[in-house]
């Protein structure tokens, strides 16, 4: 019998990617279809080479109550006709609550990767995700000690927690092009390294109020002033800012498409700083050795702070914070080049795959990965 792994947006693949080739022909993919634009699914799966999932219908775009609900049907027919060994999920997304539960409601032991994040921020739909996945997990797969001692403050059994490391590590060091290739990538763009800004912004904090919304790209758009700042605009941002009137403002900066994560990665290791809300990437600096402003009200990564990254408010001391990191220059990245990784030494997902085949032993069940 299989492992299914059930995912549905962006950094799900990227973080699973190594997992699932260690999986092998053990592996299910079931692609909820939470992310469904071709940037930031489609291209992706074939960019990782991860295999043909099973997908789920009538989910993307929808109000996320529908999304669970509709994922979780879908999820029980599935684990009926073909019941598998295990379920895995990672971080904090509906589809990863999705799995969770649909794991729960047949008996299926559920195993969860980047287990005990917390923002303590009840704000974030992610955070009751990741509260509710934790409770429902039999193995947690915790990405650094200050996750389990997160688990453990909630009373999660010691027994259920295992501090694995964060796979993204492996990730950015198994997708990161050549030299050449990240060269390439730079010349396509046209930027030059250490010369430019890398931003990305997609969190509803920043992109659903009109007025935070404005403040955030008036202040790339002033950087841009200075050095270029490259944007690759998630869709739900792009129509965010179509719906709000605020296309001029995109004018100073260089709008592209979402990247692929390996031409994402290549353009990440040569900025001179990256500006972001993203969760994956507060930790893919710390791999590539880049300093971050991080544009949130909260961070359910705080090991990345104070050296990698920081936090600012949406729609303040963003400026600032950026000019500050700036003016650090090449002593300040060279610095940061030397710093390991708090989250993990790149071993994650053969950690998750040992504890996988550890369950299957201890259930009889031969999980044979
Ligand atoms: N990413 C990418 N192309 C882009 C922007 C981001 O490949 O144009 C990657 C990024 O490196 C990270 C992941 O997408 O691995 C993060 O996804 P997102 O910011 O959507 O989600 P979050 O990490 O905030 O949950």
């Amino acid at each position: 019998r299989s492992i299914a792994v059930v995912l549905g947006t962006r950094p799900e693949l990227v973080k699973l990617t190594e997992l699932i080739r260690l999986l092998g022909s053990a592996a299910h993919v079931v692609h909820t279809g939470q992310h469904y634009d071709e940037e930031l699914s489609g291209r992706f799966l074939a960019d990782l080479a991860i295999p043909e999932p099973t997908y789920l219908s009538g989910i993307g775009g929808r109000p996320r109550a529908v999304q669970i609900s509709a994922a979780l049907g879908q999820l029980d027919a599935l684990f009926t006709a073909e019941p598998p060994r295990a379920v895995v999920v990672q971080g904090d997304t509906n589809a990863a609550l999705s799995g969770a539960l649909a794991a729960n409601a047949r008996g299926i032991p559920l195993v969860h990767v980047e287990a005990g994040l917390r923002s303590h921020d009840r704000n974030m739909p992610e955070e009751h995700n990741r509260v509710l996945i934790d409770r429902l997990a039999d193995v947690l797969c915790a990405a650094t000690p200050a996750n389990r001692d997160n688990l453990l403050a909630e009373g999660v059994p010691a027994g259920r927690i295992e501090v694995t490391g964060n796979t993204v590590v492996e990730a950015v060091r198994g997708q990161l092009p050549s030299h050449a290739q990240q060269f390439a990538e730079l010349a396509r763009i046209g930027v030059s390294s250490d010369g430019y800004v890398l931003a990305t912004v997609h969190r509803p904090e920043n992109t659903d109020d009109p007025a935070v919304l404005r403040a955030v790209l008036t202040e790339l758009g002033s950087l841009a002033g200075e050095l270029p700042v490259v944007l690759p605009l998630h869709p739900r941002t792009r129509a965010r800012i179509a719906a709000a009137g605020l296309d001029a403002l995109l004018e100073p900066l260089l709008v592209t498409e979402p990247l692929g994560y390996r031409t994402f990665l290549a353009v990440a290791r040569h900025a001179a700083l990256l500006v972001s809300d993203s969760g994956g990437v507060q930790e893919e600096v710390t791999v590539l050795g880049r300093p971050l402003v991080v544009v949130r009200n909260s961070t359910e990564r705080p090991e990345a702070m104070p050296d990698f990254a920081e936090l600012v408010r949406p729609e303040a001391e963003l400026g600032q914070a950026a000019r500050r990191r700036l003016a650090e220059g090449p002593a300040g990245r060279a610095r940061l080049a030397a710093l390991p990784s708090p989250f993990g030494d790149g071993l994650a997902s053969r950690r998750v795959v040992a504890l996988l085949t550890e369950l299957g032993a201890r259930r009889g069940g031969g999980v044979c990965v």
